[in-house]
């Protein structure tokens, strides 16, 4: 704690889109009580912060860190030892952090692909040359050096020695303010735990539909059927909800979209892709190989639909590379 009894948090992102730091501000009023509960020693997002500020701290300095975003890059891993040294606390943030979520998916190819379809390949490109981020450059004044961008996402815990994780793309407002209840409280669970979120639940059991059909001849997207007022899953929608943990009060299907699944894995399960495959597996109603196979191949992204949040965390963890470490 500060001299003034306030806890010192900071707020760092690596690689997210943003959206874990929207959460903070969408506390709304209760952001006035984060105020006079805590004081911000670091959120480079909100405030003119330098790195060397927070390398001139002693360490353990912050007492509570949250960490969104995943590690793409070694200047993300850097800043993950960093605050992992400054800081009593490190808490994954968000789904990023704590699965590797979307910025994840890239773990479906490899650097050189990405920089390929990036500075050569997209329409808008203009790169005769084809010239590529370096890592250094001499310029007259000196070395420049620039992070490097590596070949695989991981996540803050493959990385680091992480306290807490609190899932979510992003974290629920009224479950970001239970962790930061906890936290002035001083009421933490063991270290290592999932916290704003339920331990014995899924989205299932939050959801304002029951599942009943157990037997689907032909899945959708969202965009091509009409879904009726019950289970989605049931309609032959791909819905996360059975292999997803509840905590987000199951907010995509009380709009009428299906869960992505962006809470994690649900209690029980190691592998949160291989449990909805599994689930969608169960209610497919064939009585051959090539109508079932015709069933399945409705779901034209498997990867995105099954692993959409979780793919380095998960037990693929990325597409095999062939010679490339
Ligand atoms: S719509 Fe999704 S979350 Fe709701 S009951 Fe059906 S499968 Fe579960
Ligand atoms: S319903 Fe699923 S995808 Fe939507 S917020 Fe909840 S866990 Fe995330």
């Amino acid at each position: 704690m500060a001299d003034n009894g306030k806890l010192k948090l900071g707020l760092y992102w690596a690689a997210s889109c943003g959206g874990c730091e929207i959460a903070i501000v969408e506390l709304r009023e209760k952001i006035l009580d984060l105020d006079a509960a805590a004081d911000i020693l670091f959120w480079p997002c909100a405030m003119d912060f330098k790195y060397k500020d927070v390398e001139a701290m002693p360490d353990g300095h912050i007492d509570v860190c949250l960490f969104n975003g995943a590690i793409r890059s070694s200047e993300n891993e850097e800043m993950a030892h960093l605050l992992r040294q400054k800081s009593q606390v490190l808490v994954a943030f968000g789904s990023c952090a704590h699965e590797g979520c979307i910025p994840g998916l890239g773990n479906l190819f490899d650097r050189q692909s990405i920089f390929d379809r990036v500075y050569l390949e997209t329409p808008s490109t203009d790169n005769p040359d084809s010239i590529f981020p370096q890592t250094s450059y001499q310029m007259p004044e000196g070395e420049v050096h620039i992070p490097s961008f590596y070949n695989t996402v991981k996540t803050l815990g493959q990385v680091e020695d992480v306290d807490y994780f609190v899932p979510g793309c992003p974290p629920q407002a009224p479950q970001i303010w239970a962790v930061i209840g906890a936290i002035l409280s001083g009421e933490l669970p063991e270290k290592g735990s999932v916290v704003g979120a339920s331990a014995t639940k899924t989205v299932c059991d939050e959801c304002k539909y029951d599942r009943e059909e157990k037997r689907v001849t032909k899945f959708y997207r969202p965009h091509e059927i009409i879904a009726e007022d019950r289970c989605l899953f049931d309609q032959g929608i791909i819905c996360s909800g059975p292999a997803t943990r509840a905590g987000c009060e199951a907010r995509c299907t009380s709009v009428g979209m299906p869960c992505r699944g962006c809470y994690g894995p649900g209690p029980n399960v190691v592998d949160q892709g291989a449990a909805l495959l599994s689930a969608v597996a169960s209610v497919v109603d064939a009585d051959t190989e090539e109508e079932a196979a015709r069933i399945v191949g409705d779901v034209l992204d498997p990867v995105g639909t099954f692993y959409r949040f979780g793919l380095p965390a998960s037990m693929l963890h990325r597409k095999k590379l062939e010679g490339v470490g």
